[in-house]
Parts: C-alpha cells; structure tokens; sequence
C-alpha cells in the first residue's frame, strides 16, 4: 500500500502540447482514485507519468517518500491495466498472466502458484490453458487484472479499463476491481470518460481541466459541492442558469436570472460573491419538483417532453430561465407534455457558483 503525490507535475509534448500545468495531487494509500474530465484534459498522460512511460517536464512525483520521478516503469511496482487489455493472443492464459514473472526470473514452481493464484483472484480459476481467442471480453479484461495482479503491485493504475465491454459487464467488473483493490490493499488509480463509473466506484475522485486540478473530492462532495460550473455540468447531470447576484446572506446566496430570483447555497470556499457578480446557478434534474403546492425557488413552466423510466421519469419543462431537466423518482403523478406546473427546488439543494 503506498500513498502518491504529484507536486507540480508539468508535461509539455513537442513543445508546445501543455498537457499537464503544474499540477499538485496527492492521493492516499489504499484508496480507489478516479481521473476524471473532458477529452484531452491530460488523464492519460498523468496516469503514464504515474507509472513511468512518460517522464514529467518538470515536476516530482511520490510513491510514498521515495522520489520515483526519474525510475523505471517495472521498478515502481505499479501495475497498468489498459482498454485494449493488451494480451498476447499466441500464448494461452496462464502464459499471458506469467510473462511478468518470467522476465523477473522467478523459480518455476513459485511462477505456476502464483499464477494460479492470480487466476483464482479474478475468479477464473481452472482456465489457465485455454488460449486467448476462446475468452469474452469480460473473461479477458479479468485475465488482464490477473496479469497485472501477479506482480503484486502496490498500486495498479487503470486506464478505461471497463470501456470495451457490454452495459451489464461493465456494472458487474465495476465490483470485481473494487473488491480487487480492497483486497489486495492496493492504492487504484482509475481514469475514465464514465462519470457514472466512478461516483459507483471511487473513494474519491479528480477532475481536470486544462492539465490542472478542478476539484478534488469524494463523490458525494463533487456531486453536491462542485467549486465551478464545468464539475458541475461534468459530473452528472444538471440544469445551468446564469444571473447576477442580488443578495448575499450567510451562505446562501440571491441570483437574479432575468427577473426570476433563485436562492442557493455557496459551495466554492474562494469564491466570496459580492452584489452585482455574474453567477450560475446548478440545479440538478432531482432536486426540481413538480408539485402543485410549490414551495423555494419556486417557476412556472410547461411540460415540453416526457420520458417512462420505469420508477423514474424524466421531464424537459419550459420555463423563462430555460428548458429546465426534472427527474421524478417514483412519482405519484404523471404529467402530459403541454401540461402547466410549478417547479421548485429546496434552497439546501440549489448550488450558486462562479460563472
Ligand atoms: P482522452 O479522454 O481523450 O483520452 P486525456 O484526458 O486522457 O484524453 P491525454 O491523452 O492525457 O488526455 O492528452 C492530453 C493532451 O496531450 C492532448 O492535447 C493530447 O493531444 C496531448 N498528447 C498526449 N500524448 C501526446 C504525445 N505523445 N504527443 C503529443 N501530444 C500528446
């Protein structure tokens, strides 16, 4: 188990890429750590410099208090597990889970043990002979955890690991790697474009912008109390309405978006709003509701669209600040499109952010 810190990670590509600016991350033992953001904010490449294949500008980075920065890939004991899994599809299962092991001249004997043990960790015990081409794409990627697994790693960095797989492998492995890292005692660092994935999987997650740092946090803390508007539209849905402060009271906060007022909590702790500041307001599809006695936050609208979810349902509602999402979960009423409602939202729910 090893804690990793990042300090001032920079990685300019050609010279003229800035893929990572400075950035400063530290991610403690034992915990499943997500990478998340937009296309090419620079996940990949911290989750490459992090294990060795890519070599910061500047910049150190930690495995607990050893400087790996200049070390090689295979002396990190870091672990990758790729998209792609990345097997051999001429050598059979067991050959591709002890490649590491041989390389390293391990004993024989001590190489067929471990193998196996690895395979039993990945719940593929008794599969060793088979060849490559006879797996699923699930039992491969668990040959590729197997595979990274046997070298005993203390940290095992994954990068999209679940992405090449089904909807419904994809939820049941989200449980197999946790349970792998918690095992194992492992650190995990996991990148993904899946923000579903990782407030399912993560202690505590990242988001990155630019090559920097957006938010740190757990999920619930993103989810809830994202510091700016681009976590608040990356992870999870939400409705985006910009105003002007009007008025400041403790930590709730007055918008006026166009002559509607909307009142929320602060979440960014550097941001003090002062009267006259451009602001946005995230209200997420849940926290609308429809309900005829209204209450905070309170609009008018009309229903637009209407999606069945089975014990949910989804709406799209015009309204003077915008076609706004709402999210029902197990509603008593259905509403028609071109049905009149009121919307509202509890003032502990609605976050006001710097626009
Ligand atoms: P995605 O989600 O699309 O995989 P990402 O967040 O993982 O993106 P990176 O792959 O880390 O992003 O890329 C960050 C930036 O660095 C991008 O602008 C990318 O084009 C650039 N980049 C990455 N690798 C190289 C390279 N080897 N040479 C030049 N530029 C690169």
């Amino acid at each position: 188990m090893e804690a990793i810190r990042i300090e001032g990670v920079t990685k300019v590509f050609g010279g003229t890429v800035t893929a990572l600016d400075g950035l400063d991350l530290e991610i403690r033992a034992g915990e499943l750590f997500f990478l998340l953001g937009g296309s090419g904010c620079g996940k990949t490449t911290l989750l490459r410099c992090i294990a060795g294949l890519e070599t910061p500008t500047s910049g150190r980075i930690y495995f607990g208090d050893n400087d790996v920065t200049e070390m090689a890939p295979h002396k990190r004991e870091a672990a990758m597990v790729f998209q792609s899994y990345a097997l051999w599809p001429h050598l059979t299962v067991g050959q591709n889970i002890a490649f590491g092991l041989e390389e390293r001249k391990v004993p024989k004997k001590e190489i067929k043990e471990r193998v196996a043990a690895a395979l039993e960790m990945v719940q593929l015990a008794g599969y060793g002979e088979r060849s490559i081409d006879q797996m699923s794409g699930g039992q491969q990627q668990r040959v590729s955890l197997a595979r990274a697994l046997v070298v005993k790693p203390r940290c095992l960095l994954l990068d999209e690991p679940l992405s090449n797989l089904d909807a419904q492998l994809r939820v049941e492995m989200r449980r197999e790697i946790r349970r792998i890292v918690k095992e194992n005692g492992l650190t995990g660092i996991y990148v993904t474009h899946d923000q579903e994935e990782a407030l399912a999987m993560a202690d505590r997650m990242a988001v990155l912008s630019w090559g920097k740092i957006g938010q740190v946090g757990t999920p619930e803390e993103v989810y809830r109390s994202p510091l700016d508007s681009y976590v608040a539209g990356f992870i999870g849905e939400t409705n985006l309405i910009v105003g002007k402060v009007l008025q400041i009271d403790g930590a709730t906060c007055l918008v006026d978006a166009g002559g509607t007022i909307l009142n929320g909590r602060v979440t960014s702790p550097g941001w003090q709003p002062a009267v006259g500041d451009e602001a946005t307001v995230s209200i997420r599809p849940e926290v609308w509701r429809l309900h005829k006695d209204g209450g905070d936050n309170e609009i008018s609208g009309k229903i637009t669209e209407r999606s069945y979810l089975g014990q949910r349902i989804e709406y799209f509602v015009e309204t003077k600040v915008g076609s706004q999402q709402v999210v029902e979960m197990n509603p008593h009423v259905i509403h028609e499109p071109g049905d009149e409602v009121l919307l509202h939202a509890k003032i502990g729910d609605v976050v006001v952010l710097r626009k």
